[in-house]
């Protein structure tokens, strides 16, 4: 056995890297990033920054501007504190290791968002994930049975759900927040396409953070996710977080971004209407069962045999459209694609390569 072998974790030899496709020539439909550029006056503003910044210098640990700019633009409520993260996947490691005493337990809905599983993993915590109802609907009084019974330090909720687009109903959440004698982390990376947000409420709670990002309004690219809450929560956050995890590209760029915010909310308002002219197109496929939506992609279930998605999935890839299939990672995601919702240009070439690939 070599020595790599005998030394690494063996969960982390079971593992699969984390697989992302080649979208080389393809128009690309898989993770969620929004498919418009920066117009091009911005982008130059955007060249002028970045050819102003002191490479040579390490970034402000605090990222005191940026945060405060967050903090303005986002609507994170006085005396709330902000973390800021390389993506949010980042702040879901600084969360995790926080809370991470020997035997506590993360708590999420299952299927949801893949990393709250891994980064417990990773901590050596114990995972549970409770099954959502076959339409991906939140059995609330089962999610606090499951809360009861294993008394989570951390329970995650997607607020609108990856990978299954629905928002869970707003009481329901509250009753899992009382019902919580440890945190409650409100995701809402997908809240620009959403109607509701647990952050105007942050104060309400003692036991809420809201975690977001802002890869899905234009910046996927940059990788910057946030944590708006409680200092008590975030102070505690912060001393994880390696010192200089915001590099001074993506802070200056990031600052420049928002504070032409506008036109972020604009591609994101086209994002969505987009979204409902998608959806009513596939539900016009009798082969498709198609969930609804709170975010920028479509959940869609193909009928027929296991692998017959793989073959839709395969046929649109054919024809120089990538986006995902989620079979084979859940069971109950068995036959699903997830489709993200491009330019009204690439939509179009999406929907005549899936219906050819379904006749
Ligand atoms: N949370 C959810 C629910 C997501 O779907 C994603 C991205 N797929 C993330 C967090 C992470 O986003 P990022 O790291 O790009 O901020």
């Amino acid at each position: 056995m070599s020595t790599a072998k005998r030394i690494i974790r063996p969960e982390i030899q079971a593992l699969a890297a984390y697989h992302v496709m080649d979208a080389s020539g393809l128009v690309k439909l898989d993770v969620m990033e929004s498919p418009y550029r920066l117009p091009e006056w911005l982008a130059k503003e955007v060249g002028e920054v970045v050819a102003n910044l002191e490479l040579n210098r390490y970034p402000i640990p605090t990222a005191n501007k940026l945060r405060g700019l967050i903090k303005q633009t986002m609507g994170v409520p006085a005396g709330c504190e902000v973390l800021l993260g390389n993506g949010s996947d980042e702040c879901i490691t600084y969360i995790t290791t926080a809370i991470g005493k020997p035997g506590a337990v993360v708590l999420a809905p299952s299927p949801s968002f893949v990393i709250f599983q891994m980064a417990a993993m990773f901590q050596h915590l114990k995972f549970v994930g409770v099954p959502l109802n076959d339409d991906f609907s939140l059995d609330a009084d089962k999610f606090i049975a499951a809360v009861k019974e294993h008394q989570p330090a951390l329970t995650w909720i997607a607020y609108p759900n990856n990978p299954t687009g629905n928002a869970f109903a707003v009481k329901d959440i509250e009753r899992i927040i009382a019902a919580a004698s440890g945190l409650v982390v409100i995701d809402e990376a997908y809240q620009p396409f959403a109607d509701g947000s647990f952050m105007p409420r942050l104060n309400e709670f003692d036991n809420v953070v809201v975690m977001r990002t802002v890869s899905k309004i234009g910046m996927a690219g940059m990788r910057l996710g946030y944590v708006a809450g409680k200092p008590e929560w975030i102070n505690e956050f912060d001393k994880t977080r390696p010192p200089y995890n915001i590099n001074v590209m993506t802070e200056a760029v990031a600052i420049k971004l928002l504070e032409h915010k506008a036109v972020l909310d604009e591609q994101a308002r086209a994002i969505l209407a987009e979204r409902e002219v998608v959806a009513a197109e596939l539900r016009k496929l009798p082969q498709l069962t198609v969930y609804p939506s709170a975010t920028n992609f479509v959940l869609a279930r193909v009928a027929g045999e296991k692998g017959a998605a793989a073959k839709v999935f395969d046929a649109m890839k054919a024809a120089g459209v990538l986006i995902k299939n989620l079979s084979g990672g859940h069971p109950a995601l068995e036959n699903c694609l997830r489709i993200t919702i491009g330019t009204p240009e690439e939509d179009r070439a999406m929907l005549a390569a899936l219906k050819a690939a379904l006749r």
